[in-house]
């Protein structure tokens, strides 16, 4: 007779790959993670692209090295040499309008190379870089933060000017946030940026992997194996079946009926919302996923068929376009590529561009990298991928930080994690790989 505990992992995303991986060290646990697509990573994926010849992401992810839970993971999963840094972060920003290009400093993780760098930055003002570096300072060792407060409040409360919110505030917060200064909740920059600059483990600032996620995951499913522990693919959730206080099974959408002693569901909050009953959904710990709203990011992949040198990373100020990667540097190769560029840029919290098709996001982005840099004048790009994550995140606001969902509910044997809930970080793969933990913290207390 089998008398293992069953236990039932939903989404193969990094919250649930996570979580599994931690479970299936139990001997006495019988682990199935449950995934509805093909591939592990949730919205880490990858996939082949037919035209270049290359196995791309669905969009450039970044890591901040102060990464902890999501680092621990990837050493289990023998990948972390396959992550690298940028030594010291000196981001170029350049722009269609001309003379307002400035390089954005923030040294190398230390607070003094954060002073000199601010310091250094004489696109700004001197009093303007006083008030960014005080305000960055407080902001890093905030020890109460007014949970009411957005980003835009606070900033205009400490006197930033219109240049210091545009040149540095504002894509500070939208790339760690995925949403405008303008509803961001202070709370979540503070939390990031105190990780980032006060319990970095004296790792690079920012890391970035040097392969695509499929190969990053390569090994988990040896792990997993070895562990006895099984992944289904294709084996999507229609339902979860709670009865008389207690998860006791899912029902996939091909009919099949699986029980299970635990249940611990890695499903992104929309997902969740449609597998749980009425009743459920009504329970004081589920009633929040109703204020849980989407963000979107827009990904372009631009391939030139000649050489062109750019720095690794840059942004763009006064522009559709945010941030651009040269993937040719942060993802060199011993073999030969198709195309000799290649470059990966992102624009989050992307609504602006939801009515512009792929052809038309082209060619804006090849006018903008024409206007912008002298390496992209008068060029077309060879060939284009734009992919589209509607709902890339949830998008951050004060009031939803109050209704974050914690991982322990009231069914006692069903857990929740994923990066949408309590963490006390933004939706990022550390914030996932963090509710991972705490899902299996919770079932182990
Ligand atoms: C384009 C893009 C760029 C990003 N950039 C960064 C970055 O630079 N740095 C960073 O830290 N974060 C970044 N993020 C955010 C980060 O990717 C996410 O926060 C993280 O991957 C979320 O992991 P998760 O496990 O919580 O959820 P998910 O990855 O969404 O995993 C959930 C899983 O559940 C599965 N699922 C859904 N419904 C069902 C069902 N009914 N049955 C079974 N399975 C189901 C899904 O297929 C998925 O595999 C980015 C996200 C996107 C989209």
């Amino acid at each position: 007779m089998n008398s293992k505990q069953k236990i039932l992992i939903l989404g193969a995303g990094i919250a649930g790959m996570y979580a599994a991986e931690r479970l299936a060290e139990d001997q006495d646990s019988e682990v199935t993670l449950l995934e509805a697509t093909g591939h592990l990573g949730g919205r880490c994926f990858s996939f082949f692209d037919e035209k270049s010849g290359e196995t791309i992401d669905n969009g450039q992810h970044l890591f901040a090295g102060a990464y902890s839970d999501f680092f621990d993971f990837l050493t289990r999963c023998d990948a972390m040499e396959k992550v690298n840094g940028f030594g010291e972060l000196k981001i170029p920003f350049y722009s269609p309008a001309k003379g307002d290009e400035y390089n954005l400093n923030l040294g190398d993780g230390s607070k003094s190379s954060l002073l000199f760098g601010i310091l250094g930055q004489s696109y700004f003002t001197l009093p303007e870089r006083l008030k960014l570096l005080k305000t960055a300072r407080k902001l890093i060792s905030m020890k109460h933060v007014d949970s009411s407060k957005t980003v835009a409040g606070f900033l205009h409360e400490s006197g930033q000017t219109e240049l210091s919110m545009r040149a540095f505030w504002s894509p500070l917060t939208i790339a760690i946030l995925n949403t405008s200064p303008l509803n961001a909740p202070l709370t979540l920059l503070a939390s990031a940026l105190r990780k980032m600059f006060s319990e970095n483990s004296g790792r690079p600032l920012l890391m970035f992997p040097t392969t695509n996620y499929a190969d990053l995951f390569a090994n988990y499913c040896h792990i997993m194996a070895s562990r006895h522990a099984k992944i289904e693919y294709q084996a999507r959730v229609k339902r979860i079946i709670i009865n008389d206080g207690l998860a006791q099974a899912v029902e996939l959408e091909n009919g099949d009926i699986l029980h299970a002693d635990i249940i611990v569901s890695a499903l992104p909050y929309h997902a969740l919302r449609k597998v749980l009953s009425d009743d459920i959904l009504a329970l004081p710990g589920f009633k929040n996923l109703m204020f849980y709203r989407d963000s979107q990011i827009l990904s372009a992949y631009l391939w030139y068929d000649k050489p062109i040198k750019t720095p690794a990373m840059f942004a763009f100020l006064n522009s559709a376009i945010q941030w651009g990667f040269n993937r040719r540097r942060l993802q060199p190769s011993e073999s030969k590529f198709r195309y000799p560029s290649s470059f990966a840029f992102t624009v989050s919290d992307a609504d602006s561009l939801k009515d512009v098709n792929r052809y038309e996001i082209a060619d804006l982005f090849s006018e903008i990298l024409g206007d912008s840099m002298f390496e992209f004048k008068g060029l077309q790009p060879a060939h284009c991928r734009v992919i589209r994550s509607y709902k890339a995140t949830f998008e951050a606001y004060p009031e939803l930080e109050k209704y974050r969902i914690e991982q322990e509910t009231e069914i006692p044997n069903f857990v929740l994690c994923g990066d949408w809930t309590q963490t006390g970080l933004p939706a990022t793969i550390e914030g996932a790989a963090r509710s991972g933990r705490l899902a299996v913290e919770v079932l182990q207390k």
